[in-house]
């Protein structure tokens, strides 16, 4: 027998039930990568960098045993059955992906080779976790208390099959990673944290303490399986079982995309779908370059441009600036994080969107709005988050890099802060704009 693993969100030879169980079964299995030129494309250049520094990883992997990744370009349905067709491939084996453009690419693939699919990519799959009436959760704390309870399946040992030495094409050029890449890289994050993970129920949101794990990138790509994470950290302190808790959202928003795929691009509530959004091209690209003038908001987007990446507290932090502040439709602002972050997951990006929006699964209630400033007064107690990435705002002393417009004219001229010039003036009044939003929510729900 000769199989095919075909990898997509799980770069990786631990922990993987698809490279298991073609292992355990056949005789000979090649490990397939397809660029889909679809996907290429759309990602940013240093996710293109990322994924191809995580290919190289796996590549590298295989290499120890002899065999090689098989790397071919095309769009999947056409090209994987083709490969198997020319190899001779029996069956073809992979780990489910579950947003709705994978779904309809999967099932165009399955529908022209043998498939075999696996789940690897969360702890527990989508529709798994079920209500006693045996239906989908619509809240999280209830998702989380059965998922706790549910036990996790163990991936069996890798089989002894032999693997091919092909690489096709190669791993595409792309650059260096912006990060370490890979399997082992993961491990080292992981154990990095499995040193600070105790800290992280006082700490996590602190921006400017940067005390999370960072492995949200390697979930993306799969080069750590959430199993293997859970296995090391274990559950035993409060740090540790709330870091698990995280993995929990990471399941729920999955779960939640796998039973509403049409949340990707409409309120999961549909009595949220008749707010009119601003057309406000102005405050959208002021907020998508980190000009909005309020401190706390321009670092945070400053930092996504620059890295890829944004602590949590300010992701949503910025986000309800976007939705809330300035009444733009949280579509623009999902599609602008889709296409930076290098952790980029529809399912956890709409979802927590949706979250911030109010719009979502487990919402708080859209009256609930975040104030920027007191956000940033209690997440960056000092401000060294907003000074890492909002420079012009260094010099600045105390209260007054939170809100510099409350600062005097020999304080801004101290800094060497001119509002207006160096820095942006506040693009909105805040209390103005809550004032506006709350009408306009409620205008919305009433029709
Ligand atoms: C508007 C918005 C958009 C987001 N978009 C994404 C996205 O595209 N991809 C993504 O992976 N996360 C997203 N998140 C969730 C969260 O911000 C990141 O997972 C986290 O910041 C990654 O850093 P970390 O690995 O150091 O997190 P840690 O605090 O170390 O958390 C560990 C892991 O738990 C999971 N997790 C943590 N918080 C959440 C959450 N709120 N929702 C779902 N999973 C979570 C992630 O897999 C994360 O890697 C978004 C949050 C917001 C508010």
């Amino acid at each position: 027998m000769k199989a095919a693993v075909w990898f997509r969100r799980d770069l990786r030879l631990g922990d993987n039930p698809a490279w298991s169980a073609a292992t355990r079964s056949s005789e000979e299995v090649v490990p397939v990568f397809v660029v889909d030129p679809l996907l290429w494309k759309q990602a940013s250049s240093w996710r293109r960098a990322m994924l191809a520094g995580h290919l190289t990883a796996l590549d590298d992997n295989l290499a120890e045993s002899g065999g090689r990744l098989h790397v071919i370009e095309g769009e999947p349905g056409t090209a994987l059955p083709e490969l198997a067709g020319r190899l001779g491939i029996d069956v073809v084996h992979w780990n489910s992906d579950y947003t709705p453009y994978a779904r309809v690419r999967d099932a165009a693939v399955a529908s022209r080779v043998d498939s075999k699919t696996h789940h690897g990519q969360l702890v527990h799959p989508p529709g798994t976790i079920l209500t006693n009436a045996g239906g989908r959760y619509r809240v999280f704390t209830p998702f989380h208390r059965r998922w706790a309870e549910q036990e996790i399946v163990p991936t069996p040992q890798t089989g002894t099959a032999g693997v091919s030495s092909d690489p096709g094409v190669g791993v595409p050029e792309a650059g260096p990673p912006p990060l370490p890449a890979g399997e082992a890289a993961a491990l080292d994050r992981l154990e990095s944290f499995d040193q600070r993970v105790d800290e992280y129920v006082q700490e996590r949101d602190r921006p400017d303490l940067d005390t999370t794990s960072r492995l949200s990138v390697d979930l993306k790509w799969g080069s750590i399986g959430p199993r293997t994470i859970i296995d090391l950290l274990g559950t035993h302190t409060d740090g540790r079982a709330a870091f698990v808790r995280q993995l929990a959202w990471r399941d729920f928003y999955a779960d939640l995309l796998d039973s509403e795929p049409d949340s990707v691009d409409a309120a999961l509530r549909p009595e949220y779908r008749t707010i009119e959004w601003e057309e406000d091209p102005q405050g959208l690209e002021a907020w998508k370059t980190g000009r909005t003038g309020y401190p706390i908001v321009d670092a945070g987007m400053r930092q996504l441009l620059a890295e890829g990446w944004m602590h949590n507290r300010v992701r949503m932090i910025v986000a309800s600036f976007l939705v809330k502040d300035l009444l733009i439709d949280w579509r623009l602002g999902e599609r602008h994080f889709r296409h930076h972050l290098l952790d980029a997951d529809v399912a956890s990006n709409v979802g927590n969107w949706q979250w911030v929006a109010g719009t979502g699964a487990d919402a708080a209630p859209y009256f609930r709005i975040f104030n920027p400033v007191s956000q940033s007064t209690k997440f960056d107690p000092h401000g060294d988050y907003i000074r890492r990435w909002v420079p012009e705002l260094r010099e600045l002393r105390g209260k007054q890099i939170h809100e510099p417009w409350l600062a005097g004219p020999l304080e801004l001229a101290a800094a060497g802060v001119v509002l207006g010039d160096t820095y942006p003036d506040p693009i909105v009044d805040h209390a103005a704009a809550r004032e506006r939003t709350l009408a306009r929510y409620k205008e919305g729900l009433g029709r």
